[in-house]
């Protein structure tokens, strides 16, 4: 059987090494617009490649969709598979990074599994459209057409466009009569409409609240780091995935409290709390360390935003990830509209995604 898998990222990667690692028959493709293979897996986790976490995943997507894939292939799973590629565990808490704590390890692991397995790899081919004809689908990209008997897409989202992922087959997915739900940054820094020019550069540590019309919907402990123009830092990423789930963006605020062990703060002493430079900024503005109130104005864009909200909808796949509509055309990873917070559950959605589309193709 001929497979053909577009996208040489995250999922694309690990379905070809694990459907020719269980049926070394299969003749397994895969293509890449990009001159090499996993470019934005070795950006992720700051250089260091955070793909999995073995914590709870309640809240942690925006769709259930994504909890049920991972209690078929879950973190443990995730894990083994890695350790058998060569790319070893180590734990922050409940964060799994390789063991060299670098990503290229996780990248040459697979590069060399690749290599070992004979799965074929076209790079430099940028895919512009694919058509079912009888029960085989060609596949034409810029130079070339390919032909294969079964088709997956695990082309990822939109963030990041400068690593290949501008959205190109989900606009080609458009083109075809999928559903698409509408896409935006997520993990991602925060715009404000408050000025913060004055204190861009400062680091707090804070209790972030997300409010939405005074009620509290989602609080984080974490630090922020304060921009020219809005909010940054890992705790205001994981608010920015929240942002995407709400059905509107009205009167969406986000609070900080900058001491909130410190209940009996007074003004006089909220240098002893924050740098000085934090501390003007707030007496001078008339500010309450406990409440420290920003609106929402809109996401930084997807140059910066580490995952892309929405894409191909759910409700165009089978619980295998199989096109209703076209037989033997599967999707994997950040493609489909499934978007996690920070801490590997992103890369841990792409990894499951592939492993259910290897076990409807294979074994
Ligand atoms: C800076 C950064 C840090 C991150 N850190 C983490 C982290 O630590 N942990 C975590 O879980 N997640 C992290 N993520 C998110 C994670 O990397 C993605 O969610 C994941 O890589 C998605 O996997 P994927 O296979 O769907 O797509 P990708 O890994 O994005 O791969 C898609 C591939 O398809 C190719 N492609 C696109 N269009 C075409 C086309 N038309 N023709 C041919 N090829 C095409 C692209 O070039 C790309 O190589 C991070 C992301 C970024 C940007």
């Amino acid at each position: 059987m001929k497979i053909g898998i577009v996208g040489a990222g995250a999922s694309g990667v690990f379905l070809a090494i694990r459907l020719k690692e269980r049926n070394p028959s299969f003749d397994v493709t895969l293509i890449e617009r990009n001159d090499k293979i996993l470019k934005k897996v070795l950006v992720t986790g700051n250089g260091r490649c955070n793909y999995a976490n073995t914590g709870d995943l309640k809240d942690k997507y925006n769709d259930k969709f994504a909890n049920k894939l991972l209690e078929d292939f879950n973190a443990n799973d995730i894990i083994k598979a890695f350790d058998s590629f060569g790319v070893h565990p180590t734990y922050t808490g409940e964060l799994v990074f390789p063991v060299s704590l670098n990503a290229q390890t996780v990248v040459l692991m697979m590069n060399r599994k690749i290599t070992e397995l004979g799965i074929k790899v076209f790079t430099n081919e940028k895919v512009i459209d694919y058509q079912k004809k009888n029960d085989q689908f060609v596949v034409k990209s810029e130079n070339n057409e390919f032909i294969f008997d079964k088709l997956v897409l695990s082309s990822g989202g939109k963030s990041y466009p400068q690593l290949g992922t501008d959205g190109t087959v989900i606009d080609i997915l458009n083109k075809h009569g999928y559903k698409i739900k509408e896409l935006s940054p997520t993990l991602c820094p925060i715009k404000v409409k408050e000025n913060t020019k004055k204190i861009s550069g400062q680091r707090v540590k804070s209790r972030v609240s997300l409010c939405q019309n005074n009620k509290i919907i989602y609080q984080e402990d974490g630090e922020v780091l304060f921009k020219d123009d809005g909010l940054s830092g890992i705790v205001i990423l994981n608010i920015s995935s929240k942002i995407n789930r709400l059905n509107n963006r009205n009167n969406v605020q986000i609070v900080l409290d900058l001491a909130p062990s410190y209940t009996k703060t007074g003004k006089e002493r909220y240098d002893e709390y924050v740098s000085p430079k934090v501390a003007e900024y707030l007496l001078g503005n008339n500010l309450d360390i406990h409440h420290l109130a920003f609106t929402f104005k809109a996401f930084y864009d997807y140059q910066i935003a580490e995952v892309s909200h929405g894409g191909l909808a759910l409700e165009e796949v089978t619980d295998s990830l199989e096109s209703k509509k076209e037989k033997g055309l599967y999707f994997t990873g950040e493609l489909l509209d499934v978007d996690g917070m920070c801490g590997g559950y992103n890369l841990m959605f792409a990894f499951a995604s592939a492993e259910k589309v290897k076990k409807a193709l294979g074994e």
